[in-house]
């Protein structure tokens, strides 16, 4: 069994707890401590076991030195982003490294990340198993390499980004040089290039595709449904489609 709920996501802040009957597991930690533990509310932490963290860019670590002093549990990242830091990551109370494409065990949930291509020092997405069920998550990358489709085979629910609308990022506010980053092979995905992992790739095997890291400037949560279903439709799979929000947290999603 596992419970996924995503608290928010989106370059203003990203962050999910992921739970089973007896673990849970803080994944990045983009938002301030105060606004983490109000989208928190009302949830048991007793069982959080650690943070992790996927790379260092401030929209998955803004809250993490207030975060980890708060919950006093390990922080799970790896040596390069650890680096990438700086000062903050020297000021984190417990360290853990794992190895990018190692899996490693928390309680009963089994972590593993995999390397994806983003403009950091060592970015990862994660898979999480726990008693037969899958989750991954898979935001921040520029395009979607044969790793990473391997690592999303047979998940049952699948948090991926839809970040941008080609269009819309072509006439949106960016100056250039941060389009051309966005639309680089270390930047990030398009409602296009995951409707075409969708059309081709996809094994259908996941009951939830919640489409996450959704732009404010450069995307309209209806584009990214839109595309998404036309290519669901086309590929005639059939998970129940989710758009994360920036602004607040979506109900929690469970895997049996
Ligand atoms: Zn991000
Ligand atoms: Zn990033």
């Amino acid at each position: 069994m596992l419970e996924v709920l995503i608290l928010g996501s989106g370059s203003g802040g990203n962050c999910a707890l992921i739970s089973s009957a007896r673990t849970s597991i803080l994944l990045d930690a983009g938002f301030s401590r105060r606004e983490t533990l109000r989208r928190l509310a009302g949830r048991s932490l007793e069982q959080l076991a650690c943070i992790v963290i996927s790379h260092e860019h401030s929209d998955h670590v803004a809250g993490l030195p207030g975060l980890s002093r708060k919950l006093e549990v390990p922080v799970f990242l790896n040596s390069r982003t650890h680096a990438a830091l700086g000062a903050a990551g020297e000021a984190l109370p417990r360290v853990e490294y794992f190895t990018t494409g190692k899996s490693w065990q928390m309680g009963d949930i089994e972590i593993t990340p995999f390397t994806i291509p983003h403009d950091a020092a060592d970015p990862v997405a994660f898979s999480l198993r726990c008693g037969g069920s899958k989750v991954c998550f898979v935001t921040d990358l520029g395009y979607i390499p044969e790793n990473v489709k391997d690592q999303m085979r047979e998940a049952d629910c699948l948090v991926l980004e839809s970040n941008h609308d080609l269009d819309l990022l072509k006439v949106g506010p960016y100056p250039w040089p941060v389009k051309q980053r966005v639309m680089s092979r270390v930047g990030h995905l398009s409602n296009l290039a995951l409707a075409e992992y969708l059309t081709q790739d996809f094994d259908g095997c996941a009951r939830h595709l919640v489409l996450a890291h959704l732009s404010q400037s450069n995307n309209l949560p209806e584009l990214a449904q839109m595309t998404a279903e036309a290519a669901l439709r086309q590929a005639a799979k059939n998970p129940q489609l989710t758009i994360a929000r920036q602004d607040q947290p979506l109900p929690a999603i469970s895997l049996k």
